[in-house]
């Protein structure tokens, strides 16, 4: 497989560190608020990827943080806590926001069949890791002590911005934007380990630690969940394209120097969703959420197709019309699938290497999920069986999680419910041009119910036995006329 490697810039071939597992780790929800679906999409393009790896044949051991301390409204560690923020806006305590929203966002996951990772950690969970890296940090020196927090020096690294080329001057502009320098620092991008002090309200949760009661810097949660579940090495990590800086060239910072060599192989960003206005996001205060769509008659399941028409790692901008179109493009779907009948003979081996190729090869280059999609549409074409139609839908459908199968099984009843109900429909026959005979009544009936069922002999006989009475019927839209012959 090819991934695209945002710290190369260049699409890789993916190579496990270890041939019998991959290690991949994913940045997980700040939780002070609902996802909105753009996070979504970001968890939803990284769910892929995990189920394609494991359709691959890898082993896969993923982990996944909860941001519940240290994301401050700046990601360049400045500004207010997130969390306090949340528990302020809804008089709660900061521990039960988090158990709320952690809650509310795997709920999010579930509807979008989003799998939970094999690992989920509270970031409040590891602060014993944190203080373990900190302090050898600090006996290395790539940490320092100002002002009451700890800060990792930047100077110290041969280099410091892995993903891009960016001017430092200009970043760090970016960065600072709207809050004020902090004068502890000794390099512009140097960022906090350890909160002792905070011009803004304080922490709610705190803790001990070598350098004074406080709490850790949001970047260095990831690291230390890392290490302690997937240990010094990683294969891929994933989130947002906006985590690619500060974030993760945080993590990197403090990871490498820590552990004294590489510690990541690649890096799997996941671009935007816009809206029409804009990028997406939780504190702007009003946001799009899967309950949203759910309110407004869509299938989450609609919009997991909407983000797989198009690649990761190209911005998608949402409207409430090109979810309707993924909606329609979705029944259609599921109605084909319901149409295909599951006892047509046995699997087309040929038929089936053929098509599972084609869809291998679309998500072997850099997860081309709307080519993924496309091999569905080829499969329903092909010239085989149904029976291979449908064992190649469910097996892709593994990783394309859009529950095809399920769906088509309820699309299939309900179509049988429909017929059922057809056939209970009160059938009056009708006698014309003489008195009706309660005895050829029943014959005209049951003439009509074997029609229905398919039974065309036994119809036959009983229009045979009506005409041996001397009458004949007829059928009409609205039931059986019978005359006198
Ligand atoms: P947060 O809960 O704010 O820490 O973000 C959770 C994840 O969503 C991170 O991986 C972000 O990079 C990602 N993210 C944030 N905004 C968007 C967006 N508009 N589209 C896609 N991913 C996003
Ligand atoms: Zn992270």
């Amino acid at each position: 497989m090819k991934l695209y490697n945002t710290a190369s810039r260049v699409k890789e071939e993916f190579v496990p560190n270890h041939p019998d597992i991959v290690k991949m780790y994913t940045c997980g929800p700040t939780v002070y608020h609902f996802a909105h679906i753009g996070n979504l999409r970001s968890y939803l393009m990284e769910d892929v990827l995990e189920k394609y790896l494991r359709f691959s044949g890898y082993n896969v051991k993923r982990v996944m943080n909860i941001t519940d301390v240290g994301h401050l409204t700046s990601d360049a560690d400045e500004g207010e806590d997130k969390m306090l923020k949340g528990a302020k806006r809804e008089n709660k305590s900061v521990m039960q926001i988090a158990q709320f929203y952690t809650d509310a966002f795997f709920e999010d996951c579930r509807k979008l069949n989003i799998k939970r990772p094999d690992v989920v950690e509270p970031a409040t969970n590891m602060i014993d890791e944190y203080i373990k890296i900190i302090t050898r940090l600090m006996e290395t020196e790539y940490a320092y002590f100002a002002g009451g927090n700890v800060y990792f020096d930047t100077s110290k690294l041969e280099k410091y911005y892995v993903f891009n080329d960016f001017n430092e001057d200009d970043l760090a502009v970016g960065v600072r934007e709207g809050v004020e320098e902090d004068q502890n620092k000794r390099n512009k991008n140097d960022f906090v380990l350890w909160f002792t002090k905070s011009k803004f309200e304080d922490q709610a949760l705190k803790w001990d630690s070598p350098w004074g009661v406080g709490y850790p810097g949001w970047h260095i949660e990831c690291s230390g969940i890392s290490m302690k579940h997937l240990g010094e090495d990683l294969d891929i990590h994933c989130g947002g394209v906006d985590n690619a800086f500060p974030h993760h060239t945080n993590e990197i910072a403090q990871s490498e120097a820590y552990l004294g060599h590489k510690w990541c192989n690649y890096w799997m960003h996941v671009h935007h969703l816009n809206s029409a206005q804009g990028k997406m996001s939780k504190s702007k205060g009003e946001f799009l959420t899967v309950s949203l769509l759910e309110e407004k008659g869509y299938d989450p399941l609609a919009y997991r197709l909407f983000c797989l028409q198009s690649h990761y790692r190209k911005n998608l901008v949402f409207s409430f019309e090109n979810l309707a179109n993924a909606q329609g493009a979705y029944q259609k779907l599921i109605n084909k699938i319901a149409s295909l009948k599951d006892n047509d003979g046995g699997i087309d081996e040929e038929a089936m290497n053929a098509l599972k190729d084609k869809f291998m090869q679309a998500l072997d280059n850099d997860l081309n999920t709307s080519l993924a999609v496309t091999s569905l549409y080829d499969v329903l074409k092909y010239k085989t069986n149904d029976v291979t139609k449908l064992r190649a839908i469910e097996s892709f459908d593994t990783v394309l999680g859009l529950d095809l199968i399920k769906k088509a099984a309820g699309k299939r009843e309900e179509l049988k419910k429909q017929a059922e109900n057809a056939a209970k429909a009160v059938v009056a026959v009708v006698f014309e041009g003489c008195d009706a005979d309660p005895e050829i009544e029943k014959l005209a009936l049951d003439r009509i119910a074997a029609k229905k069922a398919k039974n065309f002999a036994e119809a036959d006989a009983l229009r045979a036995q009506i005409a041996e009475k001397g009458y004949a019927v007829e059928d009409t839209p609205a039931g059986p006329k019978v005359k006198r012959v």
